[in-house]
This record gives structure tokens, C-alpha cells and sequence, in this order.
């Protein structure tokens, strides 16, 4: 059975796991994301959590199917270089595909993290049967995959996709990361829910402690949130327009506030999508939670689906 190495790297956490070709993961291990240390030295950790990996499953280096790896972006998914993530400040230029690629001598493929994450949801989570779909996380930012006619949409330097910079309302206060006003980013991410409910209550407040207030129907909260959920209706109802999907999935930690989200989502969508079949799309939970990451990342090599050839 083939099996690969999922590297799945974040500005907290670095998550390294050994995947068979079902999708399995067979063993994993993740570790704190030191900013302090020099990329090199950090791959040299990594390597060697992935070495104690295929010692534990009893499997040689050399029968690996190959290393996938889901980072943050901006990054050259075709150069397997890591450009120049906001939040890893000192990952600049670091080309490791050619680095890991040295180390291991088997094929390794580099993605954003949110492209991983979508090949993941086709290949063995929610969007297994679908061609035309969206894949969105939810999270400390936002982040998005798009798949048309069965192929991940790359763009021409592989940083298509970034939906989290759609610019919902420009009459907004503050400023997104990226420079502008209004971003759905701004808007809806778990960091926008933390920022804008700190505020209104005169406390720091994080996002989970949000949606239990909310979840308890505290009356400050409650407008915030729905409204939040209307933004990404918003968005999903952009998307639509635009893409015209059979599905849009919708992962990471603001969905796991489940059904109340969904919900008002779905009415959005049934409300405005301009085309009426719009009105119909699927809008589900991410199929993969616990370590969609590291199975995101080993689909860049385990997956039949030849998205990644430039
Ligand atoms: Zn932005």
C-alpha cells in the first residue's frame, strides 16, 4: 500500500503524520511552531519527528510514496518555495521541496494550507463526488480551495483563491492585514469575532467565548454573530455568482459553532444567489476535522487527481 509523509505547517503548530493511501493516518505527531528558530533548524526537527514516524510503523524512507506539505501562504507552489508568510516572519524564500526532497530522496509537493485542505475534501472527505465546489476554513483568517470542472483552480502563480480578501464592505472601520478596508477576513474570521465582541463588551473575549455567550443567548452577542453569519452568506452568495458550484464546505473553528451558522447561511444563499439553481447549493461541514491538515497535505501525493502539474 502506498503511504506518504503530511507535513502540515502553521505560525502555532507543525503537525507531521504518515498516511496510507485511503486516507488513513497511521501515526502522527505535531509540535510547537518555534518562531525564534531559523527555518533550517525547524526542518531539521521536522525531519526528525518524520524519521521517528516511519521507525514506529516499521516502514524504510525509501518505500515512501513521496512528502506533501500544506503551508501558509503567499508561497511557489510550483517552485516549492515559501515565500513570505505573515504569520511565519522568518520563513523567507525557503525552498523546501528541494531541502526536504534532498533529505528524503522520494518526490515532495508543496501547497497553501487551504489548497491542501480542498484536496483533502475531495479526496476522502465532504467533496468526494463533486467536480465544481468551494472549499472555505474558517479560522484565525480565512482561507479558501476552489475546484473547477474536477481541477483545483491555481491561478498562474498557485496563490488563486484567497476569498478571506474579498471586499464586502469598504465602509468599514480599521484595516484588514492586506491593506484594505472591509475584507470578509475583516469581518468574519475568528479573529474579527474575538476583536468585535471585545470591543462591544469592554472585555477581551475569544472567539469560542463569543459562541458560547451567543449559544446562551446573551443580548449584546447575539446581533453580532448573526450578523457575522450574514457576512459569510454574503460571501458564499459572491462565490456562487461567480463560480457557480455544486458545493460550498465550510471548515475550521467558526463552523464548529454548527447548525446556527449553517443555518442562516442557507437562508442567505436560497435569498440572493442571482441564478436560481443558486439557490439550491449544498452548503456542508468540512468531511475531515481531526487532522485534515496532515491528510490534506499527503493527498498533494497520494490523491489520483493530478492537480498539482504545472
Ligand atoms: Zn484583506
Amino acid at each position: 500500500m502506498r503511504q506518504a509523509i503530511g507535513i502540515d505547517i502553521g505560525g502555532t503548530n507543525v503537525a507531521v503524520g504518515l498516511v496510507d493511501e485511503l486516507g488513513r493516518v497511521k501515526a502522527q505527531r505535531s509540535m510547537a511552531m518555534d518562531q525564534k528558530l531559523a527555518p533550517l533548524a525547524m526542518l531539521d526537527k521536522i525531519e526528525a519527528i518524520a524519521n521517528s514516524l516511519l521507525e514506529q510503523v516499521g516502514i524504510d524512507r525509501r518505500d515512501l510514496s513521496g512528502i506533501g506539505i500544506g503551508a501558509p501562504g503567499p508561497l511557489d507552489a510550483y517552485a516549492g518555495i515559501i515565500t513570505c508568510p505573515p504569520n511565519l516572519p522568518n520563513w523567507r524564500q525557503v525552498p523546501i521541496v528541494a531541502e526536504l526532497g534532498r533529505r528524503f530522496e522520494v518526490p515532495v509537493a508543496l501547497a497553501n494550507d487551504a489548497n491542501a485542505a480542498t484536496l483533502g475534501e475531495k479526496w476522502v472527505g465532504a467533496a468526494q463526488a463533486n467536480k465544481h465546489f468551494v472549499c472555505m476554513t474558517i479560522g484565525t483568517g480565512i482561507g479558501a480551495g476552489i475546484f473547477v470542472n474536477g481541477k483545483l483552480l491555481q491561478g498562474a502563480t498557485g496563490n488563486a483563491a484567497e476569498v478571506g480578501h474579498m471586499m464586502l464592505n469598504p465602509n468599514t472601520e480599521g484595516i484588514c492585514a492586506c491593506g484594505q478596508k472591509g475584507c470578509f477576513e475583516w469581518h468574519a474570521s475568528g479573529t474579527a469575532i474575538a476583536r468585535k465582541a471585545s470591543a462591544l463588551l469592554g472585555q477581551t473575549v475569544s472567539a469560542r467565548e463569543v459562541f458560547d455567550l451567543y449559544l446562551s443567548r446573551q443580548p449584546t452577542v447575539v446581533p453580532l454573530v448573526e450578523e457575522t453569519f450574514q457576512y459569510i452568506g454574503a460571501a458564499c452568495v459572491t462565490l456562487i455568482n461567480l463560480l457557480d458550484p455544486e458545493k460550498i464546505i465550510i471548515g475550521g473553528g467558526v463552523a464548529e459553532v454548527g447548525e446556527p451558522m449553517f443555518a442562516v447561511v442557507r437562508d442567505y444563499v436560497s435569498k440572493y444567489a442571482l441564478n436560481p439553481a443558486g439557490h439550491q447549493v449544498s452548503i456542508v461541514p468540512a468531511g475531515l476535522r481531526t487532522n485534515a491538515g496532515i491528510i490534506g497535505a499527503a493527498s498533494l501525493i497520494l490523491c489520483d487527481e493530478p492537480v498539482l502539474a504545472t
